[in-house]
């Protein structure tokens, strides 16, 4: 590390001993209904996982255009806006976190046989198709085209 960033030394020079890091742990949550009266859930507070597919942030972009179409569709109607919002999320949601939690145990898991299995059969079955164009769709967040359930508009180029 000092080596690329000479300046974290100071950082460095703080750790004296393993057990004074703290340790990163991931708790998977899915709210069933990520709405109460008046109030609406996005992002981690509705829905966490471990980051192995790297969709917290975008998830929670989506929750956000999801719930401005809500209330776009349902003005005047607070509770079917929200009632509306969930629906919209729930099967992109649910499928994610069931990715992310089945990925979970074969990259950090205590488990010495996934980690073996991944390391031996994941990246040689990664190369038949259709993997490689399912794997780029998970890790785009692209499955059950959330983007178009939201009549977002794609990036040019993409
Ligand atoms: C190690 C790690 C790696 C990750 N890698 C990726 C990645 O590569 N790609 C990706 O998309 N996602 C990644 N994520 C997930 C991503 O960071 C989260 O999913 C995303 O930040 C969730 O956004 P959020 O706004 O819901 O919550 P947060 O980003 O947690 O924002 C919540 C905010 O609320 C504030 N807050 C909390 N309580 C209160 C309070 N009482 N009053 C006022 N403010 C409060 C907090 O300080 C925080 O600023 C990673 C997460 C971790 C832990």
């Amino acid at each position: 590390m000092l080596a690329h960033w000479p300046d974290v030394q100071p950082y460095l020079d703080a750790i004296e001993d393993f057990p004074v890091m703290t340790l990163a742990r991931y708790a998977h949550h899915t709210m069933t209904v990520p709405a109460g009266e008046a109030l609406a859930f996005v992002g981690d507070s509705a829905h966490s996982a471990s980051p192995q597919l790297g969709q917290g942030a975008n998830m929670a972009l989506l929750d956000a255009g999801a719930l401005h179409l809500a209330l776009r569709d349902h003005p005047t109607d607070l509770s079917r806006a929200l009632a509306h919002y969930a629906k919209l999320r729930r099967g992109h949601v649910r499928l994610y976190q069931a990715l992310s939690a089945m990925f979970t145990l074969f990259y950090q898991s205590d488990s010495r046989v996934l980690p073996l299995i991944r390391d031996l059969f994941v990246s040689a079955l990664a190369k038949v198709p259709p993997a490689p164009q399912l794997l780029a769709a998970i890790v785009a967040g692209a499955l059950l085209s959330p983007i178009k359930t939201l009549e977002l508009e794609k990036p040019p180029g993409v």
